[in-house]
């Protein structure tokens, strides 16, 4: 049992989780699912689309597809698939992401700079914006936001990156202030070293650093996406409803050493 099956119920509500089709967002979107949400999932490949529709082939629940999420069109289409589909939007979850390429900032092509930026912070601007009606519609909406523990630290080699998180949470911060009093919730986790592709490479390729990191985590291991789940989702329910404007990490005590 997942740990979203074990304490929520998501009956009758509908969820946008972006980068669903693999690591956290599948795992988030996965959970919505098995909780009784409908559910729908924007990934950028063909590949992860097409992963995520599996979990409900028949289509009743789930409707997913492949776009990127920087796009207006793409947070245009989205919300309006949960409208025409499900005929309402309650949550939104702004996960995707990607890493910066590693490097001195003086090594970098501005096109990386762009792309992260892109990917990490306008796509959660343009799916907010697409969202907000619909959401406060809803009554109370919510919103959860993928930062991570770069948005609270530098990480040497990954200013676009860092940056890019840091943003999130200022982002997170103002859109609950604005929104709060419209019924929207609006909060972000901030998940530490969690298992998936984004980082696989270095689990492969350098072990010994990957087994630094987990030295770092007073846990005593990485995170895995499921991990992050129950924390999203308890973000989604009137038990957090006065939870506004947090960023919350999800990291096994790295941030309290
Ligand atoms: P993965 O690389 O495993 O998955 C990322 C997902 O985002 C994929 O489904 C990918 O689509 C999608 N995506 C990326 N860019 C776009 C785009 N432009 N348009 C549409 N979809 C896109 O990463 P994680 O699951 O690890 O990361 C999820 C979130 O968690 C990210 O925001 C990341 O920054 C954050 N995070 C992760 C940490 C970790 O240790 N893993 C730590 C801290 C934060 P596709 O599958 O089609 O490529």
């Amino acid at each position: 049992m997942s740990p979203g099956e074990a304490a929520f119920d998501f009956t009758g509500r509908v969820a946008l989780v972006t980068g669903a089709g693999r690591g956290i967002g599948h795992a988030i979107a996965q959970a919505l699912l098995e909780t009784g949400a409908e559910v729908v999932g924007v990934s950028r490949t063909d590949e992860s689309a097409r992963r995520l529709a599996q979990l409900d082939p028949e289509g009743e629940r789930l409707v997913s597809f492949a776009a990127d999420v920087a796009s207006e069109q793409a947070a245009e289409e989205a919300v309006g698939a949960a409208l025409t589909r499900f005929g309402r939007l309650d949550i939104l979850i702004n996960n995707a992401g990607q890493r910066s390429k590693r490097g001195p900032i003086s090594e970098l092509d501005i096109s990386d700079w762009d792309e992260v930026q892109a990917t990490n912070v306008r796509s959660m601007y343009l799916f907010c914006r697409a969202a907000e009606r619909p959401l406060r519609e809803a009554g109370p909406g919510y919103v959860v936001n993928v930062g991570s523990l770069a948005g609270f630290f530098g990480i040497g080699y990954a200013a676009a990156y860092s940056a890019s998180k840091g943003a999130v949470a200022q982002l997170t911060k103002s859109l609950a202030a604005d929104w709060a009093s419209s019924g929207i919730q609006v909060n972000a986790v901030a998940p530490g070293y969690i298992e998936t592709d984004m980082n696989a490479d270095l689990r492969r390729d350098d072990p010994d650093r990957a087994r630094a990191f987990g030295e770092r985590i007073p846990l005593g291991r990485w995170g895995r996406p499921d991990d992050v789940v129950g924390p999203v989702l308890f973000l989604c329910t009137p038990a957090a409803g006065y939870i506004h404007g947090v960023v919350l990490p999800v990291d096994g005590g790295v941030l309290a050493r």
